[in-house]
């Protein structure tokens, strides 16, 4: 192994990770990157990388665009900080939430402002538990969520999550958070089952979870449309159609966590629009602002906000809300960010650079390692097998995918191994298909160095 350098040493003694491994980490250090321009980023040796998970599936418009860095400026130059406590308020936040409120996938009222994904999720349920108090039901507080299914890792958030790391010793989920299950064909579809009956079968137990725990119990549910940090998991054909009869029969809200597949990633503004979702609320973060600014939303109905200033009237005040929500210089970059995928067609990029990335990643279905590769739009995922016919995995032990991650990164790309052996992609929307090209050889690169190293 090579000797860690300056920057590695220093990170190793001062640095306590995210989702990093960290004990291991003491040994391996990290990789340190220093700078970006459009869909590629450069490390402390000017290694240059493919960022083929537009950092954590948020880079829409890659990196370098000094319209946002202008932005930026412009608003750090006017009114750095001002907050929306008490009444306040600031030009930048109106005018994102008008933004927000004129393109969101719901019948939407009012936006309120956070600074990530696990904020607005976290918002999310305290909004649904203090609406049901106004409503007068307060027993109709418990939320149902998917396994595999990510919603952030504040507390109520990452009960939201369905992930076993994020619950292991944590001592979560909450009580009154559930887990129905994940609509994952690959994995979950029965000898013979279509595409509908598998839909129908995953409502029907979702139903049954609702009768089990009591429909006067239960006030939400909350999606991703299609899971990201779960494995990319598309649900089959007539899923979400089905999930929302049922809720419409209960009398239950639909969330819908838009924080990876809103602004473009699926080939629609946002992902509900590609599966026929109406939701009542909405979480927005990450590609709302590029990720040049930490910046999320949580985007409600009337409904919603009806009860919730019943409530506010009645305690005094609507007690939440971050310091940095609508932090005015995010909201600034939010703003160019919204004006630049309207200027630029960004659904039109994804629509036309789509078939070329899809065409690539399922190509690569034929691969040894591969047991199947999925995707929509610019999102994609390759489900590592040791036995494509029995679909068979490896131990987890043997961390295959993590593995097949870090021979592209020695190849120049940035991957994700995501839970369930699975490699994800989710690149720049910004990327070109001579790009599209370039990171699909370097992937298989990867895959035929990993597939030497399994055998
Ligand atoms: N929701 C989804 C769908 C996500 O993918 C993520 C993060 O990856 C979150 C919520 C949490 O966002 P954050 O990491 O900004 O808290």
């Amino acid at each position: 192994m090579s000797p860690l350098s300056n920057l590695a040493v220093r990170d190793i003694e001062t640095v306590l990770h995210p989702y990093t491994n960290l004990d291991k980490h003491r040994q391996t250090g990290p990789l340190v990157l220093e700078r970006g321009k459009g869909i590629y980023v450069y490390d402390s040796t000017g290694k240059q990388y493919i960022e083929g998970m537009a950092g954590l599936w948020c880079t829409s418009l890659g990196y370098g665009n000094e319209e946002l860095v202008e932005a930026a400026a412009e608003q750090m130059r006017r009114i750095s900080f001002t907050h929306l406590f008490a009444g306040k308020s600031h030009d930048p936040a109106i005018e994102l939430a008008e933004k927000l409120k004129a393109i969101a996938p719901n019948d939407a009222s009012k936006v309120f402002f956070v600074s990530s994904g696990s904020e607005a999720n976290d918002t999310q349920v305290k909004m649904i538990w203090y609406i049901n108090n106004a409503l007068g039901r307060p027993n109709k507080k418990k939320i149902i969520s998917r396994h595999r299914g990510y919603h952030g890792v504040t507390i109520a958030s990452a009960s939201l999550t369905g992930l076993p790391a994020n619950h292991a010793d944590f001592d979560l989920p909450l009580p009154g958070i559930l887990h129905t299950d994940a609509p994952h064909p690959y994995r979950s579809r029965q000898d013979g089952e279509s595409d509908a009956d598998l839909a129908t079968r995953l409502a029907d137990s979702l139903e049954a979870m609702i009768l089990r725990e009591g429909p006067e119990t239960v006030a939400a549910f909350i999606a991703e449309p299609v899971m990201g940090a779960g494995g990319v998991i598309i649900p089959p054909a007539t899923y979400y159609e089905k999930v929302q009869a049922v809720l419409a029969r209960y009398d239950i809200l639909y969330i819908d966590d838009e924080v990876i597949c809103g602004f473009g990633r699926l080939g629609t503004m946002f992902g509900a629009e590609a599966f026929g979702i109406r939701p009542n609320s909405v979480s927005v973060a990450k590609a709302l602002s590029s990720a040049y600014q930490p910046i999320g939303a949580v985007i409600v109905d009337e409904g919603m906000y009806q009860a919730m200033v019943e409530e506010s009237r009645k305690i005094g005040t609507f007690g939440h809300g971050y310091t940095y929500s609508g932090h005015p210089v995010a909201a600034a970059v939010a703003c160019k960010t919204l004006d630049i995928y309207e200027r630029d067609n960004i659904l039109g990029q994804v629509n036309r650079v789509s078939p070329t990335f899809l065409k690539r990643l399922t190509a690569l279905g034929d691969h040894p390692l591969v047991g199947e590769a999925r995707g929509m739009g610019l999102i994609g995922a390759l489900e590592i097998v040791a036995d494509k016919a029995t679909r068979r995995s490896f131990d987890p032990k043997s961390a295959v995918a993590a593995k097949i991650a870090a021979l592209a990164e020695e190849e120049g790309l940035i991957v994700r191994a995501a839970f369930g052996d699975i490699v994800a992609l989710c690149p720049p929307l910004i990327i070109s298909e001579d790009e599209i090209g370039e990171m699909f050889d370097r992937l298989t690169r990867a895959l035929d160095r990993a597939e030497a190293w399994v055998s």
